[in-house]
């Protein structure tokens, strides 16, 4: 389902630190329904131009533009490395997160539930491994019921099965009518939720469009081809850090 109104359109986005320039003229579309992953090697600007699509920071140039009733407050953001209170459970953790942001308290379990962590609500987030974690991170990213969700690198350092569901978990919010981001090093996960995918290289979009568009315009055989063409030298960068090596 890629055919929706834009939900978020950033256009020609600059971003500097002081005088390093990491983003230059990205523009970028996310729609309800449907999950984008932005691929990249390390250091070629995900986590900066996440981050600016979540408004956590103004761009140095170029405009965001939110569509809909408040968007641009609304917007669901999952951290790399996502840390919530010692001694909190995980249910407590989400009612505390929606007392915070005004969103419903009571929903919280339905939160955890779309996660698959139910089961662990009583549970302390001190006690959670690393994909619950994330999981949590996910369920929180919803509260408020955000028509934008941003995940930043969900699967990383997770095994094959955990990042699996997570991947599922973000596919599934797109089915519910959210618009999802979501970076990542691993592309056969990328090849199997997103409908569209991003190649940033260098702090420049270098490709976009569905799999199956990508793959015909280079005559590649997979998503990992497409990827190894459109960035050239950085792969073994990316190789190592996805596990692919
Ligand atoms: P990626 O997520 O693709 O690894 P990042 O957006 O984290 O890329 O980083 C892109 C570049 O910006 C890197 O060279 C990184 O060192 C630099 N960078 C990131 N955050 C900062 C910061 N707060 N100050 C200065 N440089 C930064």
């Amino acid at each position: 389902m890629t055919d929706t109104l834009p939900i978020l359109e950033a256009t020609d986005i600059d971003h500097d630190y002081g005088t390093i320039s990491v983003l230059e003229n990205v523009s970028a579309t996310l729609r309800r329904g449907a999950v984008t992953a932005l691929i990249g090697p390390n250091g070629s600007g995900k986590t900066t131009l996440i981050r600016s699509l979540a408004g956590l920071h103004e761009p140095t140039a170029g405009k965001i533009a939110y569509h809909g009733p408040e968007t641009a407050r609304r917007i669901g953001y999952l951290p790399q490395h996502p840390a919530f209170r010692p001694g909190f459970t995980c249910l407590e953790t989400l009612e505390f997160y929606a007392s915070l942001v005004g969103g419903d308290e009571t929903a919280a379990m339905t939160h955890l539930d779309r996660v698959g962590l139910a089961d662990a609500a009583d549970r302390p987030v001190e006690a959670l491994s690393g994909g619950m974690t994330r999981l949590l991170g996910i369920a929180q990213a919803t509260i408020g019921d955000p028509p934008v969700v941003v995940l930043d690198e969900p699967g990383s350092g997770l095994d094959p099965g955990m990042s699996m569901h997570v991947f599922d978990v973000a596919a599934e919010l797109a089915d519910d009518g959210i618009a999802v981001l979501l970076s990542s090093h691993d592309l056969e996960l990328v090849e199997r939720v997103a409908d569209r995918v991003l190649i940033l290289s260098d702090g420049r979009i270098v490709r976009r469009g569905s799999t199956a568009q990508l793959r015909d315009e280079l005559d590649a055989d997979s998503l990992w081809a497409v990827y190894e063409t459109a960035i050239g030298g950085d792969l073994d960068t990316v190789r190592v850090q996805g596990g692919h090596a």
